[in-house]
């Protein structure tokens, strides 16, 4: 559920494990369906928000999936990106989120409709620059490939990655890594690193503590996006360790899509007690009904971690941003 309980609002936050795709609100659905006569499911938001949220957690992936697939066929125009980057950044900003950086799928989320896939950024920039300068916040900006979108799309999404990576600070290979290991990407994603894009990835959530030694071995990522599984296993953590790798974790995702059985399970804090960098985000805060706040409230109320310990967490995320160094710098008071 989202909160907005005063004691986590008033803590300066850093999210930087977002997906745009999974931050659309159930009204903004319903007022592009509207306006270019699309059909939902339903057009009242109590009516709609089974279709597109997921308040349960998984006994399949259909729901994400349905989810997801209502949200794609969301993004219409460039006018609408705009709109759903502006409406992520303004409720990152009511959370007192001060670094923000969001990832999305250029082909997942432009196809649908046939945006120019450089058109759809600049409308992102545009919501970007104006968030920067209303709420004082500091964004980021990755790409990613998901996996099941095959290897052509992958290629186009580096090589666009790589063209744009003045605006584009980072490379994420996001997906079902069980189906599709690390392995099979490996050419693209070195590709995009000696580019110069920093590289996060997406492993370790519905796989065990290996996927995630692979992919370091692999690729030597900056981040793993979740990590959550290593805890079940000592090599990997001793090698998250040893690389210096910072973990994206996001708690009530990682329990919804059952990388946990139970919330009260997360390892969050035990990965913070063993000296591994862990972050705290939210994956998809309007698919999975979440937001910062919320996995705050867990990882205090539920994990037992201090707030001084969360704040720890901040920091990591800030040693670990793909903002350049000047927008950090402007931020970076808020943490110290
Ligand atoms: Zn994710």
């Amino acid at each position: 559920m989202k909160c907005f309980d005063s004691k986590y609002n008033a803590i300066p936050k850093t999210e930087i494990h977002c997906h745009l795709e999974g931050a659309i609100r159930t009204s903004t659905i319903i007022d592009v369906a509207k306006q270019y006569g699309l059909k939902l499911p339903s057009h009242d938001i109590a009516g709609l928000d089974p279709h597109v949220k997921v308040l349960e957690q998984l006994k399949n992936l259909d729901a994400v999936l349905r989810a997801f697939r209502i949200a794609q066929n969301s993004i219409t125009s460039v006018d609408v990106v705009e709109r759903i980057a502006w409406e992520a950044f303004e409720d990152a900003a009511k959370q007192n989120i001060k670094l923000f950086e969001v990832r999305f799928s250029p082909d997942f989320a432009f196809s649908g409709h046939k945006i120019d896939w450089d058109a759809g950024l600049k409308a992102i920039l545009r919501a970007k620059q104006r968030a920067q300068e209303k709420f004082g916040m500091a964004i980021g900006l990755i790409a990613i490939s998901s996996r099941s979108m095959g290897m052509p799309s992958c290629e186009k999404t580096v090589d666009w990655a790589i063209q744009q990576k003045k605006e584009i600070h980072a490379f994420d290979l996001a997906d079902g890594e069980l189906t599709h290991p690390i392995q099979h990407f490996i050419g693209p994603v070195l590709r995009a690193k000696n580019a110069g894009l920093k590289i996060t990835i997406h492993s370790g959530e519905d796989t065990n503590g290996q996927a995630v030694i692979d992919t370091i071995c692999a690729v030597e990522p900056d981040r793993i996006g979740h990590g959550v599984r290593i805890i079940h296993d000592q090599k990997a953590i001793d090698l998250v360790k040893s690389r210096g790798v910072t973990l994206e974790l996001n708690p009530w995702s990682n329990y919804l899509t059952n990388a946990v059985d139970r919330i009260e399970e997360h390892p969050l804090k035990r990965l913070f007690d063993m000296g591994v960098k862990v972050t705290i985000s939210s994956d998809d805060p309007e698919v999975l009904e979440t937001n910062l706040n919320n996995e705050y409230r867990i990882a205090h109320e539920v994990l037992g971690m201090s707030l001084d310990d969360i704040k720890e967490c901040n920091r990591n995320a800030i040693a670990a941003s793909f903002i350049p160094k000047d927008d950090l710098r402007k931020v970076a008071t808020f943490f110290n």
